[in-house]
């Protein structure tokens, strides 16, 4: 099968992906073998695939928002011909503490889709039956892929932030996670302010129905009671800390920050503000998500890239130069 694979990671810029010819992976017991429909390209791959995660196995083939279709390994629930999707979360041990206190995203021993085992940029991919989710029938491939990991683990930010409905809540950063978030904010009556750079993204956050949108830089005009953090940046973490009322949240929706800076504790944390961080996803999370997905007819916006231009679909994440989400098929 055709594979964009990563022997050693490097800038994006030097295309460390070399699309290749590979077997194609068989299913062991407990798995089910897909051919790939479509792969979400998210911003945790940039991370991997330029080395700001350390390498887990080489080679790699990676991609975790895999959308699918059964063609082996079928079981009672997994009918052959039946379209699923994978997300980042392909396993997990199911017996550490936090497996046994519903807090399976924090597992120790998970297995990461497309980073401790091969993902989606393929033809072809093996997933644990356990950890495929059936897709509603309403999602063509193309518009459920980005659901699987910029639209579960969005929506599960907004659970960490503890996002009520009517709330007013911040959206520092909009590329494909908050451009999905923003839609679940408004179906629960939510005001939402938008801070973001790129002229693009902020039309497209106006178009979505925020209340107000502004620059990284821009502070919104009204205490916020939660804000997500989108961008791998710390500055923008203390942005939005800056924006919240006494006893807001705000959640970091980012697997790698480039660094934490100094902040004034009296002025911004004191008060009982809370920061948290936005660790995976629970596959409760994916249920609930993707049934809320069909509910309120969530449709991405996407830019769709083949299989070859895996590296170029990285350089566009990294460039900003997408509005909504990207999407490779295969
Ligand atoms: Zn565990
Ligand atoms: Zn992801």
């Amino acid at each position: 099968m055709k594979a964009a694979v990563l022997v050693s990671p490097g800038k994006i810029s030097d295309r460390p992906l070399c699309i290749e010819e590979v077997p194609q992976p068989e299913p062991g017991a407990g798995q089910v073998l897909l051919r790939v429909l479509a792969c979400g390209v998210c911003r945790t791959d940039l991370h991997i695939v330029e080395g700001e995660l350390p390498s887990l196995r080489s080679p790699l083939i990676p991609g975790h928002q895999i959308a699918g279709e059964i063609i082996g390994g079928a079981t009672a629930e997994l009918s052959i011909g039946s379209r699923v999707g994978v997300s980042w979360i392909g396993g997990t041990d199911g017996a550490c503490w936090y497996c046994r206190n519903n807090l399976e995203n924090l597992c120790d021993s998970p297995t990461f889709t497309g980073y401790s085992v091969n993902g989606g940029y393929a033809e072809f991919a093996v997933a644990r039956s356990d950890f495929v989710f059936p897709l509603p029938a309403s999602l063509d491939p193309l518009h459920a892929a980005p659901l699987l990991c910029a639209g579960i683990i969005g929506f599960r930010s907004l659970r960490v932030a503890g996002v009520e409905p009517g709330e007013r809540v911040g959206l520092f950063g909009f590329g494909a996670s908050a451009h999905l978030a923003i839609e679940v904010l408004r179906a629960w009556r939510c005001e939402v302010y938008v801070a973001t750079r790129g002229a693009s993204h902020r039309k497209l956050a106006e178009s979505l129905g925020a209340k107000w949108v502004g620059s990284e830089t821009e502070k919104p005009p009204v205490e916020l009671d939660r804000a997500i953090t989108f961008a791998p940046s710390g500055d923008v973490v203390i942005s939005a800390l800056a924006s919240l009322r006494k006893g807001g949240v705000v959640a970091i929706n980012a697997i790698h920050l480039d660094r934490m800076p100094e902040f004034d504790y009296d002025r911004l944390l004191w008060g009982e503000r809370q920061i948290r961080s936005v660790a995976n996803m629970t596959r409760v999370d994916a249920r609930d998500f993707l049934k809320l997905a069909a509910d309120i007819h969530l449709r991405p916006k996407v830019t769709t890239f083949a299989l070859d231009q895996a590296n170029e679909a990285l350089a566009a994440i990294k460039g900003d130069a997408i509005d909504g989400a990207a999407v490779i098929i295969p």
